[in-house]
């Protein structure tokens, strides 16, 4: 039980989430409730006054009502991946939190509109396959697929590796249905793509980590299925080098570049060391390593070519062969199997799991004007080995962003290491390049510090302006994206 209001208030709370949602998905008991106060990262835990589990948007709305009137905060949850702190309780303030699993209905598929409204804890996978029955793809990607769901995905704006084709969750999201702060509800569930008519709340609920409402479901856009593919591993010569490979790659491909990764050397052998089942993609060592991916839906491009191979394969060997001539691909790997593909991207999804078994390190997620990254991961990479730090840096190379995570060189001992002086350089030098120091993951507990310093005050004031203005209360998720003043 929370320590912060009186027992017999928190029975009495619970007695009337229970009148709400049913006996059996009100938990208080701390075996029951354990699993749900810390999220992927391990970092953040708190108590909680119960965990509530609704079972439709009128009883979520009924939830808000009451923590509204008793002044109690709700701390939506969806899959619990997110890597900030930003679905579990803070410290101080008695809370409920609302975990949206049991809204998992696909409401309804469109295959004319080429539209789906999916409740919130529909579980990101479970939206992929839906799509896939009917050949069409809901293109948001990555990791934690299998566990998280799309209400998280839509609170923190959640990016991926195909962002470079399809954008991130805000631009594959047509409108909302959400709980209000004071309960009420809106319903944008129309999926018109053109609707006018006055402040997109859609936009201002994605990405608000829970802050100004709960979202209950949502109507995303759905994509033509490609029918052919050509996903390869290469060692690009540098890491400046790999933005010509992209842009070259999106000319002779009609802009089909779905994921252009980036994997050095010092991440493939983290990944390699901590998951020994994984192989090496390529023998020789790996430059600004490459996993790139393209894909068509056109029938054009799937047609069987006199040798044997499709058009689009041999449209990107074409291309590798001339970018290999040219010096700029060292060495390159092509699947060839669906296995192979798989095997490329188990790596590249095994990253977060590898860098975090194998010690101690700090995670940065920025994102940086294409133009500038190589010069920042060349002065950074520099500064970060001089204080003893090995830095293992994946990205979705293909729109800007970098997973810039400092772990501990062989020789050093982590605890001795100057870990604010090393952040202090790197956001120094994200603020001269134009960068984020936030680019998917958003800003739970874990980045408050860094808002306040960085982020634009007047922005910041409009903000919390927002925040004051739908949730005077601050009943939705207090401690969490703004900091405090
Ligand atoms: P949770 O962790 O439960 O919650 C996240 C935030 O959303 C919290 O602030 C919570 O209060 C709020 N929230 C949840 N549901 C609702 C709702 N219905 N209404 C209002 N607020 C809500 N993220 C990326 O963007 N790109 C990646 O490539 C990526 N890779 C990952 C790989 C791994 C292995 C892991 C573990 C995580 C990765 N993540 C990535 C982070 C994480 O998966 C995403 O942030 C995901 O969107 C969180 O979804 P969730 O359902 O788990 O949300």
């Amino acid at each position: 039980m929370n320590g912060a209001i009186p027992n017999a208030d928190a029975h009495r709370i619970a007695d009337a989430l229970r009148a709400i949602v049913g006996k059996a998905h009100v938990l208080t008991q701390s075996e029951d409730v354990a699993g749900y106060l810390s999220d992927w990262t391990g970092v953040y835990h708190s108590a909680a006054l119960a965990v509530v589990r609704p079972g439709s948007t009128g009883e979520v709305a009924e939830v808000v009502k009451l923590c509204n009137a008793r002044n109690i905060a709700l701390v939506p949850q969806g899959g619990r991946t997110g890597v900030c702190g930003g679905g579990v309780p803070v410290a101080g303030s008695p809370s409920v939190v609302l975990s949206l699993t049991r809204l998992n209905a696909i409401r309804s598929l469109d295959t004319d509109g080429r539209t789906v409204i999916a409740e919130a804890g529909v579980v990101l996978e479970a939206l992929h396959e839906a799509a896939l029955k009917l050949d069409l793809i809901f293109p948001l990607m990555f990791g934690a697929k299998g566990s998280c769901t799309i209400g998280g995905n839509l609170s923190t704006n959640a990016g991926g590796s195909n962002v470079v084709r399809y954008g991130n969750t805000r631009e594959l999201c047509l409108g909302l249905e959400a709980v209000m702060p004071d309960g009420s509800v809106i319903n944008a569930l129309s999926g018109l793509r053109k609707d006018n008519t006055g402040y997109d709340l859609k936009d201002l609920l994605i990405g608000a980590e829970g802050t100004l409402g709960v979202i209950t479901a949502a109507v995303f856009k759905l994509f033509p299925a490609p029918i052919a593919r050509s996903t390869a591993f290469l060692s690009v010569d540098k890491l400046e080098s790999a933005i010509t490979v992209l842009n070259r790659l999106q000319d002779q491909t009609g802009g089909g570049v779905e994921a252009f990764e980036y994997i050095p050397q010092p991440a493939v052998d983290v990944i390699c060391k901590v998951f020994p089942a994984i192989r090496r993609p390529l023998e020789g060592p790996v430059a600004a390593g490459i996993l790139v991916e393209v894909a068509s839906s056109r029938r054009h491009d799937s047609e069987q070519m006199e040798d044997g191979s499709i058009r689009l394969e041999a449209d990107v060997m074409k291309l590798l062969t001339e970018l290999m001539d040219e010096g700029l691909v060292l060495d390159a790997m092509i699947a060839q199997s669906e296995q192979q593909r798989a095997d490329l991207w188990k790596m590249r999804e095994s990253i977060l799991e590898a860098i975090t078994e194998s010690g101690p390190a700090y995670h940065l997620d920025i994102s940086l004007p294409l133009a500038r990254i190589a010069h920042f991961v060349e002065k950074m990479d520099a500064e970060m080995l001089r204080l003893g730090f090995q830095p293992l840096t994946v990205g979705h190379l293909g729109d800007g962003n970098l997973h810039y995570a400092l772990s501990a060189a062989e020789d050093q001992d982590w605890a001795t290491l100057r870990l604010e002086t090393a952040k202090e350089k790197v956001f120094a030098e994200l603020t001269e390049l134009n960068g984020s120091f936030s680019a998917e993951h958003g800003i739970g507990q874990s980045k408050l510090s860094v808002m306040a310093k960085l982020k634009e005050p007047a922005q910041l004031a409009v903000m919390h302006s927002i925040k004051t203005a739908l949730d005077p209360n601050n009943i939705m998720n207090p401690g969490k994206l703004l900091p405090p003043g």
